[in-house]
């Protein structure tokens, strides 16, 4: 008996511990992701990085080149360094989810900048372009509550639509799982991270591959690699933030 009491008298004071959390989370002034300044929930300064537009980037990434193919064409907003890499962090992995609709906004921008070299260089006039998302790992996604790489994709389709594209969303791509019995942990790690189609890939396109940042370009190869069983054609990339060949060694801080 003494322990329902227990358990009917917790209940109520949970409660008004999650209360308390919420309450503390209102009265702690927010700052900005990237310098720190406080009392806002991003600066001008900061938020100047992602109105820039987006610049050919495909020469940072060491590991994007496919063997028997020229150079994938990929924009990229940002460099993942300084402010913008602490707001790109804050935002994927810092639940900042305030910062959804920003970079949203940002990618419907680019889109729509590239959607014109898009349109004279990759496809031909009125072709149809599909935009696939790098996916997030599963567990990821639930720690965020929200696909981020499909929110990325879905405002990039808009932005390449509103410059004339006929883009839709394709999210094709899953992370394999697959593990094998006798497996060793590095084969289980290799097949468990590796990118492969998921779903009915559909008629046949120009693809532009959706990630949020490129770091060596290894993860755009492997999607290029994985869709070449397909009727999709990888044309180009599109991410928000690229690594300057220094910044590599930073990745270990991004998910
Ligand atoms: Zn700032």
């Amino acid at each position: 008996m003494v322990e329902v009491g227990r358990a009917t008298l917790g209940e109520p004071i949970r409660a008004v511990e999650r209360a308390a959390r919420d309450i503390a989370r209102l009265i702690v002034p927010v700052s900005c992701p990237g310098c720190g300044a406080h009392d806002v929930r991003w600066c001008d300064d900061c938020a100047s990085a992602w109105w820039e537009a987006p610049l050919r980037s495909e020469s940072l990434s060491p590991r994007l080149d496919i063997e028997g193919r020229p150079p994938l064409p990929v924009w990229a907003i940002a460099e993942l360094a300084g402010a913008s890499h602490s707001m790109i962090v804050a935002w994927k992995d810092g639940g900042r989810r305030d910062l959804d609709r920003f970079f949203a906004d940002a990618a419907r921008r680019a889109a729509a900048h590239i959607a014109p070299a898009l349109d004279r260089g990759l496809v031909h006039a009125g072709a149809p372009i599909a935009v696939v998302p790098v996916p997030a790992r599963a567990a990821s996604t639930r720690t965020r509550g929200i696909d981020l790489p499909l929110m990325l994709a879905s405002a990039a389709a808009q932005g390449l639509r509103a410059g004339g594209v006929d883009a839709t969303v394709r999210p094709v791509l899953g992370i394999g799982r697959g593990e094998q019995r006798g497996a060793s942990a590095k084969q289980r790690w290799r097949q468990a991270s590796s990118l492969r189609v998921t779903r009915d890939v559909g008629p046949p396109a120009t693809v532009l591959l959706v990630d949020d940042v490129m770091t060596t370009g290894a993860t755009l190869a492997a999607a290029v690699r994985s869709l070449d069983v397909t009727f999709l054609t990888v044309g180009a990339g599109f991410c928000l933030a690229a690594a300057p060949p220094s910044g590599v060694r930073t990745r270990g801080a991004l998910s």
